[in-house]
């Protein structure tokens, strides 16, 4: 049945889903914010309402940026539907949701799917450890909980998170026994051409000579050139183990935090069938999107970093340039209003994403570390499909993710292959020697979030015709 009918819905009240749902109720659609978060802020600005002074504080000020934003949007006036899971899209812009344990299906003329990112899941020995957490969802837990290791952590991976948190963790009283950065060799090098542009969105890169500082200061050794991270342990983990200049070295901890970077949260546009592509320089599927986020779909928008990785003030620009194009589809505005009303977000853009070709020069993940986990390692959580399950699929004659999909149920759990679409892409390619680019991903198929089956018999019996 379908429940209501809206003229958009945003999906995601982050940064992108909150300013696109703010300017299009302030151009007067009728406008529905659905979100599976119990409060407004997404991934960067979560708790943000009501975070304690002394959190908020301790997470920086571009935490408290979102304050603003979530305060714009709540007078705003779009509908606002918190603890609320999107299970499916059709290209028909149907989308089912999932409330309370009530299914239910709603329609809109246009959608704006602002979902964010996901931490690129990395298959390594011993990442199915209890003990072993990705960062980010880490700081989840410190922003909405004020929870932290205990007995304090070692935290591994590349990107700006990486120093980020060790950085949050060390003003919060957080022992941290050591960053790993784990970037390709050759690194450095290969990102200083992209720094002077870089240099024009410089503020990115003060913030973090200014973690690493502070780290280095506090005593915290930060070791560059890192591989072959192992998580050991008996059950449990007790040892974390990775190479160094030719040399093992082991650190006993009860907690490893990884992190290697994040990729679009792809899932919704591909289960309504927007056209993705690869992206060489994120090493990432992406929907292909125009540059109001219009995408292969008519009526469907990606904005955010589920378009592509961007951040979270380059996020609410695009989210802000979304609703421009739905409210000009939607005849409230006519082209030119838009595209003036577009104007700086477009500029403030421009210099934002500078830093960008930087960032993912200086964090690019070693082919040796995405494509070549060990035989015993598991990729597939879900249905603990190993990666020598997967290869061994390849050198059977299926080529090509979906068919290892099929053979091996690798993806069919319920995350719908979320967690190891982009590991099965790369293992595949080194498997067969052709480029990931060449493939289509693993397909997203509803429901996307785990339903019961009462309710969708209840959907089911609410649709029929009495
Ligand atoms: C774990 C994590 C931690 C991060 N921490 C930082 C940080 O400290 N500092 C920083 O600068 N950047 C951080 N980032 C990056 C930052 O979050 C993004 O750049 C920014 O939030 C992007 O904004 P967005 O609006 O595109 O998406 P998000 O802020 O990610 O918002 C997406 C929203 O969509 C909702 N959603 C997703 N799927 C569904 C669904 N199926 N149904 C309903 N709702 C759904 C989510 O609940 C979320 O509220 C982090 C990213 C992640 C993944």
């Amino acid at each position: 049945m379908v429940d209501r009918r809206y003229e958009l819905a945003v999906i995601g009240a982050g940064p992108a889903g909150l300013t696109a749902a703010t300017t299009a109720a302030g151009h007067g659609l009728d406008v529905v914010l659905l979100d599976e978060q119990a409060a407004p802020g997404g991934q960067i600005y979560r708790s943000i309402e009501d975070a304690p002074a002394r959190r908020a504080e301790l997470l920086g000020p571009d935490y408290r940026h979102g304050a603003g934003l979530v305060e714009a949007f709540r007078t705003g006036g779009a509908h606002y539907c918190p603890d609320t899971s999107v299970w499916s899209l059709g290209a028909d812009r149907e989308i089912g949701v999932l409330r309370d344990g009530r299914a239910s299906l709603i329609r809109a003329q246009r959608i704006i799917i602002a979902v964010g990112a996901m931490e690129r899941p990395v298959p390594f020995p011993g990442w199915t450890l209890p003990g072993v957490m990705n960062a980010g969802a880490a700081q989840v837990l410190f922003k909405s909980s004020g929870i932290a290791p205990a007995q304090g952590t070692v935290i591994a991976g590349t990107g700006p998170l990486l120093l980020l948190l060790a950085w949050q963790y060390l003003r919060a009283g957080v022992p941290v026994s050591a960053v790993l950065e784990m970037a390709a060799p050759g690194h450095f090098l290969r990102a200083v051409p992209r720094l002077p542009a870089a240099l024009l969105a410089g503020h990115y890169i003060t913030r973090g000579m200014k973690y690493l500082w502070q780290l280095r200061r506090a005593g915290i050794p930060v070791r560059y050139g890192v591989s072959g991270l192992r998580a050991l342990g008996d059950g449990t983990l007790d040892v974390v183990e990775y190479l160094r200049h030719g040399r093992r070295v082991r650190i006993a901890s009860d907690s490893l935090l990884v992190h290697f970077g994040l990729v679009p949260n792809m899932h919704l546009a591909e289960a309504a069938g927007c056209r993705h592509r690869w992206d060489e320089g994120q090493q990432c599927w992406r929907p292909v999107v125009d540059a109001w986020g219009n995408t292969s779909i008519e009526g469907i928008a990606v904005a955010g970093d589920n378009a592509a990785i961007g951040g979270a003030r380059t996020a609410a620009h695009a989210g802000h340039l979304a609703a421009l194009e739905a409210a000009h589809a939607l005849g409230r505005i006519d082209a030119r209003q838009r595209d003036t009303r577009g104007k700086d977000d477009r500029a403030w853009m421009r210099a934002d994403l500078r830093i960008r070709p930087f960032l993912e020069a200086l964090h690019r993940l070693p082919q040796s570390l995405l494509a070549t986990p060990d035989d015993d390692t598991v990729v597939c959580r879900c249905e603990e499909i190993t990666a020598g399950e997967i290869r061994r699929a390849v050198r059977e004659g299926h080529a090509d993710p979906n068919q290892v999909k099929f053979i091996t149920r690798c993806g069919m759990g319920p995350c719908q292959g979320q967690q190891c679409v982009h590991a099965v892409s790369h293992i595949v390619a080194a498997e067969t020697g052709q480029p990931v680019a060449g493939q289509i991903p693993l397909r997203a198929r509803p429901p996307l979030r785990p339903v019961t089956i009462e309710a969708l018999a209840q959907l089911e019996a609410e649709a029929a015709p009495t």
